[in-house]
């Protein structure tokens, strides 16, 4: 064990979670790489659980924050009129398609997803919300009451009542041959019985992930979320959708990922990549809701000038570089490389993803089981390699890949051959 394990080990909690038998210390990065404290290289497809959205050492973002520095005031209070929350705030209110947007700046998903919550039990009156299983949306104690999942929630005490909707189970639909139609019209019947059995009659909202982050990847299909919809505004039910994973472009094919199913959301809340590695989050909501007479949000930090130099030039690199269209064109090479070479790999259970959002998910090849022991040998495998992957979903057997939306056609084909080359070690070992 490293002297530094050894003295993480001694006083940090023992539920922090490291990855690799052997963990590694992260000193530096350029481009879309980092090095460790041996000097060893990877090429980075988890971008620090989706932190790092424009890679690393990005000249415009560390310029922004040392004239920040220069200045001598890294942080005063919001009491006072921060020009970079202006600004950031009219970029993400414009891109948001939201009504009369308004945003509030937080310094995680966390906090982002207790504000949403707040805002919609204030305006709706109401403590009953609906959330999606298998969801993660923070720990804290509002946020943890719509997460899912027996081993994310331990034995919290939940202050919210939270009923939790199908959705995101949609493979196990599909394994007993269900169509999609079938499905989402299974799904809006049990929206509107838990609806008719909620326990008080106002509900306040739907939280949801348009693609689940720690859920493993899983996406709910085309036409349910605008199913949902139409149910929920009938009772004047929110709808929030969750973008800390999937917001800025991510997948390809709109810059939110609820913008996939045509829905606009009443708010979307946001964090990880925006600030490239510096902490940021926030909500974008309709104003009204905003405004709202017992609305409220506080957080010192939350939207102080060093985040916002952050953010603001990550989001300015993201759109100037048009970054949406590349992780459209890159996470397409890597999507299909790995459909072209599922077939030969009995191991690999699914492949799904949109643009740079993509899992593949392991099962033992003869019962088709989900096999977490062959995602954490999979870890150490692409870890050799010089590749940084992540993994998760309910039964710890998804691989999730999220490289910054800067990754090139090169590197996409190089993280792609390491994929494959990783995967038929595993499959080979498992036969
Ligand atoms: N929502 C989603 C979808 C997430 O993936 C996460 C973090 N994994 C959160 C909320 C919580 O964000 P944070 O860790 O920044 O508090």
């Amino acid at each position: 064990m490293s002297d530094l394990l050894a003295r993480h080990r001694a006083v940090m909690p023992n539920w922090m979670a490291l990855y690799y038998n052997e963990p590694i210390e992260i000193v530096g990065g350029k481009g879309n790489r980092v090095v460790d404290a041996n000097g060893k290289s990877y090429l980075d497809f988890f971008a620090g659980i989706l932190t790092n959205m424009i890679g690393y050492d990005v000249p415009e973002v560390r310029e922004a924050v040392e004239s920040r520095l220069a200045s001598g005031v890294v942080h005063t209070s919001t009491l006072y009129l921060i020009r970079g929350q202006v600004e950031l705030a009219e970029k993400i209110a414009r891109l948001s398609g939201i009504p009369d947007a308004k945003v509030f700046f937080t310094n995680s998903g966390t906090e982002a997803n207790e504000t949403a919550l707040l805002l919609a039990t204030y305006a709706r009156g109401s403590d009953q919300v609906l959330a999606m299983r298998q969801s993660y949306h923070g720990r804290s104690f509002g946020a943890i009451s719509v997460t899912s999942n027996r081993s994310w929630k331990n034995n919290s005490l939940s202050p919210l009542n939270v009923h939790f909707l199908h959705g995101a189970d949609r493979h196990l639909a599909q394994f007993r041959g269900m169509s999609d139609a079938g499905y989402i019209a299974a799904c809006v019947d049990d929206l509107r019985h838990v609806l008719a059995t909620a326990v008080s009659k106002d509900v306040a909202a739907l939280i949801a992930e348009p693609i689940q982050g720690v859920g493993g990847f899983t996406m709910a299909p085309d036409g349910l979320f605008a199913a949902y919809k139409e149910v929920l505004d009938e009772e004047g039910i929110l709808f929030v959708s969750d973008e800390v994973q999937t917001g800025w472009g991510r997948t390809g094919s709109a810059f939110f990922g609820i913008q996939n199913h045509g829905v606009t959301p009443d708010m979307m809340t946001f964090a990880k990549g925006l600030g490239n590695g510096f902490a940021v989050g926030g909500v974008v909501a309709r104003g009204d809701l905003m405004d709202g007479p017992h609305a409220a949000g506080v957080a010192t930090f939350g939207g102080n000038p060093i985040a916002m130099a952050a953010a603001n030039a990550t989001l300015d690199y993201v759109l100037d570089h048009d970054l949406q269209a590349n992780a459209a064109r890159t996470g397409e090479i890597i999507i299909s490389g790995l459909r072209e070479a599922a077939p030969r790999l009995p191991v690999v259970g699914d492949v799904r993803g949109k643009g740079l959002m993509f899992a593949v998910e392991l099962v033992d090849p003869a019962t088709k089981a989900p096999a977490p022991a062959l995602a954490a040998r999979f870890l150490e495998e692409t870890k050799r390699l010089g590749l940084l992957v992540g993994k998760g979903g309910l039964y710890g057997n998804t691989l999730r890949m999220a490289p910054p939306l800067t990754l090139t056609e090169d590197e996409a084909r190089e993280g792609l051959g390491i994929l494959v080359t990783a995967l038929e070690a595993v499959n080979d070992e498992a036969r």
